[in-house]
């Protein structure tokens, strides 16, 4: 049985006052959650604050973008080494907002995929369809899209051995999300695709992101191929994101 994972998505928010009560309730509370890691991607400014709080705590924390270039003459980018420098497990990589507003075309989250794992962290890969690909009936088709240029750059083995979020785009900060069954059916799309090229695909760990809260989670976390959840607005508020934790641990 794969053990779940839970991770909050910050996204442009937080301050260190609030991040601080936040960080704390989380920790205090993880350790009574079985078989269930927890962890935070929160803004770069914050991730020195998250490892000063998470440090010796049995939450992880990680970024929610990486630079596609190494270190050197990047000007305002943020490269792969320095959040492993800050303790970072995870980087998500592809999230629809990075796709939407910030051009990021499934050839350079490839990259940004590579260059997470070169630096010893665990990539997140987001994948979902629009709203408009979803009632066109082309949401395999989208994800297979984006997956394929991610396993053409690092091999299948690769990508099974990281983390896939599967983020349907209409469900994303809108308050509603996919139904366990509409979400599992794209979770089993995922793992066939990609155990189709790697043999260890059965083990790996795909959550489900889309307007997840306290209300909705146990259901989304009952189907099969459904192994917790990437967690945006309820990630702020300390009593949604641990029931949701709560809702993945082992009952
Ligand atoms: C996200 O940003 O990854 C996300 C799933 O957001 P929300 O939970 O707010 O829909």
């Amino acid at each position: 049985m794969r053990d779940r994972l839970v991770v909050g998505n910050w996204k442009s928010n937080g301050t260190l006052v609030a991040n601080q009560a936040l960080l704390e309730q989380v920790k205090n509370a993880a350790p009574k959650w079985s078989g269930v890691t927890c962890g935070v991607c929160v803004p770069y400014p914050y991730l020195a604050q998250t490892q000063h709080v998470l440090a010796r705590s049995v939450v992880l924390w990680g970024a929610q973008d990486v630079s596609q270039y190494g270190t050197g003459a990047y000007t305002g980018a943020v490269a792969a080494p320095m959040l492993f420098d800050f303790g970072c497990r995870y980087v998500i990589v592809g999230h629809s907002e990075r796709r939407t507003l910030f051009g990021e075309s499934d050839a350079v989250v490839a990259v940004k995929f590579e260059a997470a794992l070169k630096a010893k962290l665990t990539p997140i890969l987001c994948v979902g369809e629009s709203l408009q690909e979803r009632e066109a009936g082309v949401t395999e088709s989208v994800v297979a899209r984006q997956l394929a240029a991610v396993i053409e750059r690092t091999g299948a083995d690769a990508v099974a051995g990281a983390v896939i979020a599967y983020e349907p785009v209409w469900a994303i900060g809108t308050g509603r999300n996919a139904t366990p069954e509409q979400a599992q059916s794209v979770h089993a799309f995922i793992r066939g695709t990609i155990a189709a090229q790697a043999a260890q695909a059965s083990g790996m760990t795909i959550l489900y992101g889309g307007s997840v809260k306290a209300a909705n989670a146990a259901p989304l976390f009952a189907m099969p191929d459904i192994d917790g959840g990437l967690i945006g607005g309820a990630s702020l508020v300390a009593d949604e994101f641990m029931a949701i934790c709560r809702a993945a641990a082992r009952q």
